[in-house]
């Protein structure tokens, strides 16, 4: 079976000249970094070159970018940095629809002597700058905020924010695993001041991420140990995968007017399709200020999963807006911040498309998901309750 992979939101394919690229350092470079004889000039030299080419995508110097194992350990070691170098402020503050990789943390440090200020989003998806501004005080010593959800695709005004956070002498910290490769960021002039990068979102492998730090931060390690990433991240260096990002970030840049063109157009005909074809679907999230690759819809009266089981028999392979957690089917957090209907929550499907997808591949979903969407109904209870109900 032809599989149409609509899921890049939650992982990408490995580009083939990225995996091309790393495979000499499995083979035949497998030294360690730090060793005095061939191998550790060898790789510091292609350890130099993959950080040039991370710097190249997002605006920063070499020395800003530190190779972490995930986005999860790029966000970790940002937010305990800023809580640790400056101890006597007790405050962060951050948004309710971050992922959970910045949000259970926030939870954690919350019930452990912080204070913690969670920013709510509109219907859209978006924040309120003005309660943001509010939010932030002297106390505060960092402020995380995406860039990009990964759920509705909606981009935040981050640099406004890291503005008022800059004024208030607090640290921003923002989460852009999402929208690194996606779209154009230019970290040279900035208000961000530390940056999390995941390799897996952008076509390298899963177990690499970057945190930027801007020159000057007042930085603590997460990891301590040996002298790796100039004391900042401790632990010999993943070479293969440091010179897979480095290549992934290196095509990003190239495909970037892709993703902006081709594949927003993809996006758009699947959004627009699927909206005009298929009755009680609404959009989540707003649409201007949006990634270019994604689209969560949601279908009302029915349940997300068994559409994605449905699309999985055809080949299709996307997700749903829920979390499968104690045995409920509970709507996303992204969703219930956003106030989504009971009623359309539950049915929340997200595709997220790469410069993998084509054009035959779209109108293949286009062609099928509306029989789906109406065999489901067909048997929904609810549907049959509440939607004849209403017409
Ligand atoms: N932040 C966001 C916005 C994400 O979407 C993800 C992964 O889905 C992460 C952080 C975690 O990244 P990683 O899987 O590399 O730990």
């Amino acid at each position: 079976m032809k599989v149409i992979y609509v899921d890049n939101n939650a992982t990408t394919k490995v580009a083939p000249e990225v995996v091309e690229e790393m495979l000499p350092y499995f083979t035949e470079l497998y030294g360690n970094a730090s060793s005095m004889h061939y191998f550790g000039g060898q790789l510091g030299k292609k350890i130099i070159e993959a950080r040039e080419r991370v710097g190249a995508l997002i605006g920063a110097d070499t020395s800003e970018i530190i190779f972490t194992s995930c986005g999860t350990e790029s966000d970790s070691t940002a937010i305990f940095s800023a809580i640790r170098a400056f101890p006597e402020k007790k405050h962060i503050v951050t948004t309710r629809v971050e992922h959970p990789a910045v949000l259970n943390l926030c939870k954690y440090l919350a019930s452990n002597g912080y204070d913690v200020t969670f920013i709510g989003v509109n219907r859209e998806g978006m924040l309120d700058i003005e309660e943001v501004k509010n939010a932030i005080t002297d106390n505060t010593a960092i402020v995380s905020v995406m860039y990009a959800n990964n759920e509705t695709g909606v981009i935040f005004p981050v640099e406004e924010i890291g503005q008022i956070a800059k004024a208030k002498g607090a640290l921003f910290h923002c989460d852009a695993v999402q929208a690194v490769g996606k779209i154009p960021i230019n970290l040279k002039k900035s208000t961000i001041d530390m940056l999390s990068i995941s390799g897996h979102k952008l076509h390298a492998p899963k177990g690499i991420g970057v945190l930027y730090v801007r020159k000057g931060t007042k930085f603590r390690p997460f990891l301590m140990g040996g002298h790796q990433e100039h004391g900042r991240r401790a632990g010999t260096e993943n070479v293969p995968y440091i010179v897979g990002l480095g290549k992934a970030c290196e095509l990003a840049l190239q495909y970037m007017d892709d993703e902006n063109t081709r594949v927003k157009y993809l996006r758009d005909k699947l959004e627009e399709g699927i909206l005009k074809n298929i009755p009680r679907t609404l959009l989540n999230g707003n649409k201007e200020h949006r990634l270019p690759n994604t689209l969560s819809v949601s279908f009302e009266f029915i349940e997300g999963e068994a559409i994605l089981l449905k699309l999985s028999d055809l080949g299709i392979c996307a997700s749903s807006g829920s979390a499968c957690t104690s045995g409920s089917l509970e709507p996303s957090h992204v969703l219930r911040a956003m106030g989504v209907p009971f009623t359309a929550a539950h049915g929340s499907i997200r595709f997220s498309l790469s410069r993998y997808n084509t054009e035959e591949e779209i109108d293949y979903i286009l062609e099928h998901l509306p029989g789906v969407i109406e065999g489901i109904r067909d048997i929904s209870p609810f549907w049959k309750k509440e939607y004849k109900k209403a017409v």
